[in-house]
């Protein structure tokens, strides 16, 4: 059978990709001069083989006319140009894009850095625009084309008069209504501000006149009575930054310039703790730029803190939080990862699920992992002071998930310990165990001062034992699911070591003969254990012997998993 075409209510589909496809209006603009700069890059590329090009890279240009007057934004570009039968495959034809097809034509080339692929962005300039005009000459032609439209209706072209190679684009700005502010795409501010969020990185420079103010010449001689007058005038300006710091090689940059870059980008007052580059890893394909700040945000343990890496895709900006790009427990991390090679959804403000971007995630894990190893080898005074703001995070990452990370994490903890009167590692602690000693000691409570002096810490503490004192509500439950630590026994075999919490239990400190002892003085004594015990009513399962005992005359110990804290911060949860 033969097979038929789909037909298509072209009418209705302008109009579904008009309205749907774009959460955000202003997103119209990163798309023209993201057309723009493609055709720019075309000529351009052209330039490099074909000297009668006449044009150097510093040539080209991107401007943007206001007229507030005809209620007009023009986007005008230097670069290659459209026919008349490429303004019709181009912009009469939804879902065609000669972009595309040059990038498939020239794959081979890694100097072009073409953004366009889906042949719609074009039609978003019909979220703000009742009507667009296009006046396009094609490089190497003597004729220039109009072509206009006001949306689903169709579109009329023909002849028009431009001097030289290139293409302006003329958008009819709406006018405002009630809910919709369409005046904001007209006004100097607001274009720069759009300029600023999306565009920042395209490659050329994108100008406009902009408003300014200064002071008129002072007469000569000066009247008695002078007072300083004010102009205004006009400047063309370059909005766009260009060049992407992150770009840059790390010798390249100076550690200022990154600071400045990373308060001006993510609105803090402070230096970031720890400047992170990194690019292509293996078959992740990126270059990445990250931050660990040196404080906390205000918000940082409330739901209203969002993860997430700024994303551009060829250095324009696709989603300000890439929440998929971090693991929770480096949250923290703020920065930019850019990366051609991204599935992009059709409206290019999300991605498709995919495998680039678990790639990316994975090599920036690995990398912020032995950053931070080498903050803490490197600089323990900066690593400490990280600890302070962020080390929660740390631990609840290797505490959540059943443990899933503990391994990955184990290794950046830090706790505070009795001995050393310091925080330590988990390897400095076990490093520093005598031979003979079977558990990594802990304490859980309020305060470091109130568990050092417990009983059972004390006990160890004579033994010559280290004891880490935790403060912090979730230390306890991180340690228990981690279990162990890595040790090697005294042959030098991998083994390992449990952790042990000095209220639980046997404390393994004790001989045999001391625990034959012990057990032997309780029953010879049940009468009077099992009369406290009913004097306690139920408050107790158990009373007998310790061997834990120095100073003190008797001591609460918990008889199961949980410690006497971890009962008690369970019980203070809800539910
Ligand atoms: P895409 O950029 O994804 O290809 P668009 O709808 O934005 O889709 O644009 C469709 C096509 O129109 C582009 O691929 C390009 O061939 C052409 N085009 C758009 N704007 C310009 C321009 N300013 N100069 C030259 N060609 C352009
Ligand atoms: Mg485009």
């Amino acid at each position: 059978m033969a097979k038929k075409e789909f037909q298509a209510e072209s009418k209705k589909l302008m109009d579904m990709m008009i309205n749907s496809i774009y959460t955000n209006k202003e997103i119209f603009l990163r798309e023209l001069i993201s057309n723009a700069s493609d055709a720019i890059d075309k000529l351009y590329y052209k330039s490099l083989t074909d000297t009668s090009v006449g044009m150097n890279k510093g040539d080209f240009r991107i401007l943007l006319t206001r007229d507030k007057d005809s209620r007009t934004l023009t986007i005008s570009d230097n670069g290659i140009g459209m026919t008349r039968e490429e303004l019709e495959q181009n912009l009469g034809t939804i879902a065609h894009s000669g972009s595309l097809d040059f990038k498939k034509d020239n794959k081979d080339d890694e100097n072009i850095d073409i953004i366009g692929q889906f042949g719609v962005g074009f039609y978003s300039a019909f979220m703000v625009a009742d009507k667009v005009t296009v006046i396009s000459k094609a490089y190497g032609s003597d004729e220039a084309w109009q072509w206009e439209s006001s949306g689903a209706d169709g579109y009329e072209l023909e002849p028009a008069e431009k001097e030289t190679a290139g293409t302006d684009i003329i958008l009819h700005i709406k006018p405002d209504t009630e809910t919709d502010n369409y005046d904001n795409f007209l006004d100097e501010y607001g274009i720069v501000a759009i300029v600023k969020k999306y565009s920042d990185y395209v490659r050329y420079p994108i100008q406009m006149e902009r408003e300014k103010s200064r002071q008129k010449p002072e007469p000569d001689p000066k009247p008695d009575d002078y007072k300083p007058e004010w102009e205004t005038y006009t400047e063309l300006e370059t909005l766009n930054s260009m060049v992407p710091i992150w770009k840059k090689q790390k010798s390249e940059v100076t550690d200022e310039e990154y600071a400045n870059f990373y308060k001006d980008k993510f609105s803090d007052y402070a230096d970031p703790a720890r400047v992170i580059v990194s690019r292509t890893e293996g078959t992740a394909n990126y270059n990445a730029l990250l931050f660990v700040p040196s404080h906390r945000p205000y918000d940082f343990y409330t739901k209203d803190y969002e993860k997430g890496l700024a994303l551009y895709a060829s250095g324009v900006l696709i989603m300000e939080k890439c929440a998929d790009l971090l693991p929770d427990y480096f949250s923290f991390v703020k920065g930019i990862v850019d990366s051609q090679d991204l599935s992009l959804n059709i409206s290019r403000e999300m991605l498709q699920k995919d495998n680039q971007l678990k790639l990316i995630h994975n090599a920036l894990e690995k990398k912020i992992k032995n950053e931070l190893h080498a903050m803490l080898a490197n600089d323990r005074e900066k690593y400490e002071s990280f600890w302070k703001e962020f080390g929660r995070q740390l631990k609840f990452g290797a505490y959540s998930d059943y443990g899933m990370h503990a391994e990955l994490l184990r290794d950046l903890l830090l706790f505070w310990s009795a001995k050393e009167q310091k925080m330590v590692t988990l390897q400095e602690y076990v490093d520093k165990m005598p031979a003979e000693q079977k558990y990594i000691y802990f304490a859980a409570g309020d305060s470091t001062d109130r568990l050092a002096k417990l009983p059972a810490a004390e006990l160890v503490m004579d033994k010559g034992y280290d004891v880490l004192l935790l403060t912090e509500d979730v230390d306890e439950f991180c340690l228990q699911i981690m279990r162990t630590y890595p040790r090697k026994d005294a042959e030098g075999k991998d083994g390992t070591v449990e952790f042990k919490n000095v209220n639980s239990g046997d404390l393994g400190l004790e001989t045999e003969d001391e625990k034959k002892a012990a057990e032997e003085a309780t029953t010879a004594n049940k009468a009077l254990f099992d009369a406290m015990k009913d004097a306690l009513d139920g408050k107790v399962k158990e009373v007998k012997v310790s061997t834990r005992l120095k100073d003190h005359p008797v001591c609460l110990s918990a008889d199961g998993p949980l410690s006497i804290e971890m009962e008690k911060v369970l019980s203070k949860q809800p539910g």
